[in-house]
């Protein structure tokens, strides 16, 4: 059959869950499973990482978390970064969910709902949480807090001094709440330094091989491999137009395998031209990517129908092909598409 196929290794998610324990040094690891897992399935990857001794996870959506909580059934603690949105209290209790609270009304709500909560302290990424002032002023009274929470915005970059104003910022937060858990890094601020790991670090990309400084990082293994078989090989010659559109002539005579992947499947069409794949033992340009089908250039190299590529995965790193497609390494992740035919490896 001519299919893209994902492998979802759950052996190298464990390893890489150990990985990052170690970059917490004592610090708990919570993975952060939104979007099914990024992709890759949260039932099957939470259930591995509860064998691996985690024991709390982040989800963005209330939705998110109650199949998280129907997949790992009662214990493990699953909080839900949207916090506690109108009329969603009934829910969150039903599935026993721990809200973030990201705004003044949020925190409002949980004071008359009473269930459990962590609250969300913006330090310098003016997206979601309390502002510093905000949380100064706030009233204690009623609420049952569990914890306090940051994000930062350019933990990729060491060198960026938001990083250090953040760490300052949350610093003082924690004065007015001192004996609350606190977490600040997700992937790539546990990479940050001792400073910067808190009680908790709340990786999720990094966990599936993303680098913490968007290029692949040795230490970190593949979790996801995206192969496809190749369906035909073609001669094209000098100045003949290849795919749709008159835009794409070949400059020379080429030879092109082509592959059964395109952007269907999850390869985002812009690496297409300045993106590589591997193939017959070399790493080869990607010259387009339709929707079903993309072409891949060889030369000389003997390649027949039934060859498999491979377009993400040890030998086409997450965050390489991310570069060349314009984007980070969640999002190649996340439009990983349920057309491919999805094999785990390891036991869940
Ligand atoms: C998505 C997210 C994370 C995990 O981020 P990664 O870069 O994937 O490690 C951690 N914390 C919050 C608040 C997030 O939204």
């Amino acid at each position: 059959m001519s299919q893209a196929r994902l492998t979802i290794d759950l052996d190298a998610l464990a390893r890489n869950f150990r990985t990052l324990a170690g970059w917490a040094q004592g610090a708990e690891v919570a993975p952060v499973l939104k979007a099914d897992a990024y992709g890759l399935g949260a039932a099957p990857v939470a259930r591995r990482l509860t064998r691996e001794g985690a024991r709390r996870f982040y989800v963005a959506r209330l939705s998110e978390g109650e199949a998280l909580r129907a997949a790992l059934g009662p214990g493990p603690q699953v909080l839900v970064l949207d916090g506690l949105t109108p009329g969603d209290e009934r829910r969150m209790s039903a599935a026993s969910l721990t809200p973030v609270l990201l705004s003044l009304a949020q925190v409002d709500r949980a004071r008359a709902w009473k269930g459990p909560a962590v609250l969300h302290v913006d330090t310098g990424m003016n997206r979601s949480g309390l502002t510093v002032g905000e949380l100064g002023d706030l009233d204690l009274t009623g609420l049952n807090l569990r914890g306090l929470l940051s994000h930062l915005g350019s933990a990729h970059d060491p060198a960026d001094p938001r990083n250090a104003l953040q760490l300052e910022r949350l610093t003082a937060a924690k004065a007015r709440l001192p004996n609350l858990p606190t977490s600040l890094a997700a992937s790539a601020g546990a990479a940050l330094g001792p400073a910067f790991r808190f009680d908790q670090v709340r990786p999720g990309v990094s966990l599936f091989g993303g680098g913490p400084e968007e290029r692949p990082d040795a230490r970190l293994d593949t979790v996801a491999t995206l192969t496809a078989p190749v369906v035909n090989v073609r001669h094209v010659e000098a100045g003949e137009l290849m795919g749709y559109g008159s835009r794409r002539r070949a400059e020379r005579p080429m030879r092109l395998a082509i592959v059964a992947a395109g952007y269907a499947d999850g390869i985002i069409r812009r690496a297409g031209g300045g993106g590589r794949a591997w193939l017959a033992g070399a790493l080869r340009p990607v010259v387009l990517v339709n929707m079903d089908l993309s072409a891949i250039e060889i030369g000389a190299a003997a390649v027949s129908e039934g060859d498999e590529a491979e377009l993400l995965g040890p030998h086409v790193p997450l965050d390489d092909l991310a570069a060349w497609a314009g984007t980070v390494a969640h999002e190649i992740l996340v439009r990983l598409s349920p057309r491919a035919e999805r094999i785990y490896l390891g036991a869940a």
